[in-house]
């Protein structure tokens, strides 16, 4: 049995003192005790949409178990212990195949079973319209049918998993039935449904928008685009990657007004050089470039492609644009999230330790953090 651990810090929303005590990683008690002023302690940041981190690309064939535990270490240390790992198009057969061999090598290892949380599928049944395709690869894209559902399914046995739909392809309606059927969450994405469309989505059991306002041609029409319609039709749960990059300070306070923080969450969409420094890195078969300003880019064009963001730098920055105390968005990085995919994710005993302490300095500034 590991040694028990303890900790003491002040919960992130009521402020009181609390002495937690974990053994083999299971949270055991929660105890009344006086705590530092500048410690809190709130779940981890849970984050579902990681394609790499830390130089590891997820797209790349044949990663080790060390390569897996090199992402998770660098994801944890800025404050993320619990993610889905996001595979991007490609080839469907060679998509399931990455699937097998991760899935593996998660299954085998305990750390790598309690990061990764669950599985997200971003293509390749997504829009091949320029602007809505965003870096992903037109030529691997494909029409869904329940066969391939069944197949995902499959290949990932009973964990969470998030599948991203282009809800217009041809047969995307009766594959996101089966997909919600079999207990996957579906999240519409890379796309540019009609209302009816969205609708019979939604019926068919979408529930969630991947990274709302990116996958989005620099150019819309004012009157009718997919941003008003997902907009006005609601009921779905956007993600929001809060760099400033991909949704301006501006429209993601809109976003909030408009959707209710509650139907918010947030997601780095972090790639192999989020955690890492500037330089070259891949997203799959894509060469990229990251400057000191972390905007991801493929060379010598404008599109992003995937974010270079931080988890617990995210929390600063949606703090800032809402002008809100970091404790007041803290669920929109963890609990949201992790509700959305069904998963448990509260602090309580018998639970497992998913849990960050945040250190702040006199003034309430977020200064540091440290995941378990
Ligand atoms: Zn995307």
């Amino acid at each position: 049995m590991a040694n028990p651990l303890e900790i003491i810090a002040r919960h992130y929303q009521t402020g009181e003192g609390h002495r937690i005590i974990f053994s083999d990683g299971i949270i055991e008690s929660i105890e009344p005790a006086e705590s530092p002023e500048n410690r809190w302690y709130g779940p981890g940041i849970f984050d579902p949409q990681v394609n790499g981190y830390a130089g590891i690309d997820f797209q790349k064939d044949g990663l080790t178990t060390e390569d897996l535990c090199m992402a998770s270490d660098g994801l944890k240390a800025d404050g993320c212990p619990r993610w889905l790992l996001t595979l991007i198009t490609d080839d469907f057969d060679k998509l399931i195949a990455r699937l097998t061999h991760l899935k593996k090598l998660r299954d085998a290892d305990p750390m790598l079973k309690r990061a990764i949380a669950g599985w997200h599928v971003e293509g390749p049944f997504l829009s091949t319209e320029p602007g809505f395709r965003g870096a992903h690869d037109n030529q691997a894209m494909r029409d869904p049918t329940i066969a391939d559902i069944d197949q995902i399914r499959e290949t990932l046995v009973g964990d969470p998993v998030l599948l991203t739909f282009a809800p217009e392809r041809e047969g995307a309606i009766a594959a996101i039935k089966r997909a919600a059927e079999l207990g996957m969450r579906v999240s519409l994405g890379h796309c540019n449904p009609s209302t009816q469309n969205l609708n019979e989505a939604k019926n068919a059991g979408a529930t969630g928008f991947t990274h709302l306002a990116n996958a989005c041609p620099q150019e819309l029409d004012r009157h009718d685009n997919f941003l008003w319609r997902v907009l006005d039709s609601g009921e779905l749960t956007c993600g929001l990657i809060p760099d400033q990059i991909h949704v301006r300070p501006m429209p993601f306070r809109i976003f909030h007004r408009v959707l209710g923080p509650e139907n918010i969450y947030y997601t780095t969409d972090a790639m192999s050089a989020a955690g890492a420094p500037p330089g070259r890195y891949t997203v799959g078969r894509l060469d990229i470039e990251v400057g000191e300003d972390q905007i991801v880019r493929q060379p010598g064009k404008t599109n992003l492609a995937g974010s270079a963001l931080r988890p617990f730098q995210g929390v600063e920055r949606v703090a800032e644009m809402l002008g809100k105390p970091w404790q007041e968005i803290w669920d929109g990085f963890s609990v949201r999230p992790a509700n959305f995919m069904g998963i448990n994710h509260k602090i309580e005993p018998g639970q497992t330790a998913s849990l960050c302490v945040i250190t702040t300095n006199h003034t309430g500034k977020l200064m540091g953090v440290e995941a378990l």
